[in-house]
């Protein structure tokens, strides 16, 4: 079944404190989710189990983490596994962030890696890809982004594939103010749900929810939520705020 999902991913902010409250504000004003409509909370990985705890009487409203290592356990200082994600209450796990590939240079064969851990351990992956300025300013940002999925994630198999959703995030889009056009994301979005579908089916590609990040806000989430192909957020800076976050999630809520 394809979801709308907004997601906020809190990135290295907010303490702890800062975080619960931020929670509490964002369930407060929640509109009523469903199976259809869903709301994903992405804090820093400290407050997973605050979160988890804050949040596990909201149906439809799950934690996930912003990374994950790709090994279960070992010598690794100041890593987490999927397993101690899952241990302290995510459901979810954000793979493949440009800010992780380009700060922590993870690659795609390290994030098929990654993926195949967070699946193993049962949690749902949300798998992140989008071109560079320099990449759409040479229009070669489909094949560009074709490839990232083709490396990153199409090795799953398809019964695997229920448990991901893409998020498109054109890094020019992030944190910059700048947004994708409507268009422009419809654009990306069908060209994403062409390659899974090329790959896994029609069937399994219609299911797929695919988000859109970069720059979204509440002043223009609406525009991009009736593009047919988005089926929701990835939200960073508007995440923030509970009354940025509420905004976008009540223009989803309210979209088809
Ligand atoms: C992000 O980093 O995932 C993101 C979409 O950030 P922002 O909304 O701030 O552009």
């Amino acid at each position: 079944m394809r979801k709308k999902i907004i997601a906020g991913n809190w990135k290295m902010n907010l303490d702890l404190q800062e975080g619960v409250e931020l929670a509490a504000g964002i369930v407060d004003g929640l509109p009523a989710l469903s199976e259809g409509l869903q709301v994903i909370l992405a804090p820093p990985a400290t407050h997973l189990t605050a979160l988890y705890e804050a949040t596990e009487d909201v149906a439809f409203l799950n934690i996930a983490g912003q990374n994950c290592h790709h090994l279960a356990n070992g010598a690794y200082t100041g890593e987490i596994s999927a397993g101690m994600l899952w241990s302290a209450g995510a459901s979810h796990v954000i793979l493949g962030h440009s800010e992780r590939r380009e700060y922590n240079g993870e690659t795609d064969e390290l994030l098929a890696k990654k993926v195949d851990a967070a699946l193993g351990q049962g949690l749902e992956v949300i798998f992140c890809c989008g071109e560079s300025l320099e990449t759409r300013d040479s229009n070669t940002q489909n094949d560009f982004v074709a490839q990232q999925l083709s490396n990153g994630l199409f090795h799953i198999p398809a019964e695997q594939l229920a448990y991901v959703s893409i998020a498109y995030e054109p890094i020019w889009a992030i944190g910059t103010g700048r947004t994708a056009s409507a268009e422009q994301a419809q654009e990306m979005h069908a060209h994403i749900r062409s390659h899974v579908a090329g790959k896994y089916g029609q069937e399994a590609a219609d299911n797929m929810s695919i988000l859109y990040g970069g720059s979204c806000k509440p002043s223009n989430a609406a525009e991009l939520f009736a593009c047919t192909d988005v089926d929701g957020g990835l939200i960073g800076g508007a995440s923030l705020k509970a009354e940025d976050f509420l905004g976008i999630i009540q223009a989803m809520a309210s979209t088809r």
